[in-house]
């Protein structure tokens, strides 16, 4: 059975705090990055639906396969895929791709770490 993170009348542990700690610093980058390629600041309705829909549905879709499954499936591996918001250190070095969702060219940092081939058009991230 999977750990429970309030095993003691429901008090926050220090591992549910440092946990809640993570997920603040990840809306905090994802923030900044919204509201840089947005040029503006974003309505925080809008924000938090968003985040409400992320956390919901990556928590639900890994709780069905882990239902379905032997229990210890992990987050798939596409949605490292999935077209992100550009980051704005790199915004001004990203290739237009015409292949790829978000119009830049992406590369897979795990399989592929020199960034040899972009996962939508294969080209390289070094160009002259
Ligand atoms: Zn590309």
């Amino acid at each position: 059975m999977a750990k429970r993170l309030f095993e003691h009348n429901d008090a926050w542990e220090s591992i549910a705090s440092r946990c809640a700690n993570e997920i603040t610093i990840v809306l905090r980058e994802v923030l900044g990055k919204l509201e840089a390629e947005l040029e503006d600041t974003v309505d925080l309705r809008d924000f938090h639906y968003v985040a409400n829909h992320a956390i919901g549905g990556f928590v639900s879709d890994l709780s069905i396969m882990r239902r379905l499954g032997s229990g210890d499936e992990q987050p798939r591996e596409i949605m490292k895929h999935y077209p992100r918001l550009s980051t704005p250190d790199t915004y001004s070095h990203n290739w237009y791709c015409e292949a790829s969702p978000s119009s830049h060219c992406a590369y897979d940092d795990e399989a592929d770490p020199m960034n040899d081939q972009c996962i939508y058009c294969g080209d390289p991230r070094e160009r002259k």
